[in-house]
């Protein structure tokens, strides 16, 4: 079976839903076919767009997932609408309770020791039939090869790479070929947000589609990236005007 794409500023995003991906990465698990999945916020499609080493990197990807709204919106506009927003967070989630039903191996890689820590703890207790067979911070060099090797010896069902962008797609680009099996996906703060060392915007927030707005005011800091994603609006705008694909 294969997914209609949507293009937006020539990132291929596919048109699924969240319980969709989930049925076809589950079918990878168990065809024991490798995956690579990136979930692609605004600011992740601009950097494409800029970004033409990052660009192909997206292009050698499995899937491309809409993580968050503005993309789903940016569809809208383009008249190609994507049914929701599939984001890493949401997925890892129900991928967690997949692997748990199923009893089936994960490896995570990314953030600081004791936030990776944390997360563990929580994957431990949260499902307690997944089997956690490594882990990995997230603070070492992307030619280090020692953290693919580990993984190709384990050969986890799920690697979830919580190296923020454009690391984790860089990451899984460079090792992807030399591993035989497991879906490898990006989700960026994923661990902080399981270890409650950052807050999900409460549901209605969510609903009400804005969530950006929610984690602006938790981590002011992050304002500067947002800008990305005026940016991105009106690059949309333009590949609108244009009429392009
Ligand atoms: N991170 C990491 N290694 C690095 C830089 C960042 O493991 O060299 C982690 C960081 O600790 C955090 C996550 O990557 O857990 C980045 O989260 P963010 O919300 O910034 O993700 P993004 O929006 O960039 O996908």
């Amino acid at each position: 079976m294969s997914f209609d794409k949507v293009s937006i500023l020539g990132v291929d995003f596919v048109n699924t839903t969240l319980d969709g991906m989930v049925q076809r990465l589950t079918t990878h698990i168990n065809n024991e076919e490798k995956a690579f999945v990136v979930t692609a916020n605004p600011e992740i499609a601009l950097h494409a767009y800029q970004d033409k080493g990052y660009k192909d990197i997206l292009d050698r990807a499995t899937y491309i997932t809409a993580d968050g709204i503005g993309v789903v919106k940016a569809a809208g506009m383009l008249g190609q609408e994507l049914p929701e927003r599939v984001t890493g967070f949401d997925m890892f989630m129900k991928l967690l309770a997949m692997a748990n039903e199923h009893g089936r191996s994960i490896y995570l890689l990314g953030a600081k020791d004791e936030v990776l820590q944390k997360a563990k703890a929580e994957v431990a207790s949260k499902f307690p039939n997944v089997k956690i067979v490594g882990s990995h911070h997230g603070y070492f060099q992307l030619d280090d090869e020692s953290i693919a090797n580990e993984i190709r010896e384990l050969q986890p069902d799920f690697v979830f790479v919580a190296l923020g962008f454009p690391r984790q797609e860089q990451w899984i680009d460079k090792y992807f070929p030399t591993f035989t099996k497991g879906v490898f996906m990006g989700i960026g703060g994923s661990f902080d947000v399981l270890a409650g060392t950052v807050n999900r915007a409460p549901e209605i927030w969510q609903k009400l589609n804005v969530e950006w707005l929610y984690r602006l005011l938790q981590q002011p800091s992050r304002w500067k990236r947002m800008l990305a994603l005026p940016h991105f609006v009106v690059k949309v705008m333009q590949q609108k005007v244009k009429g392009q694909r």
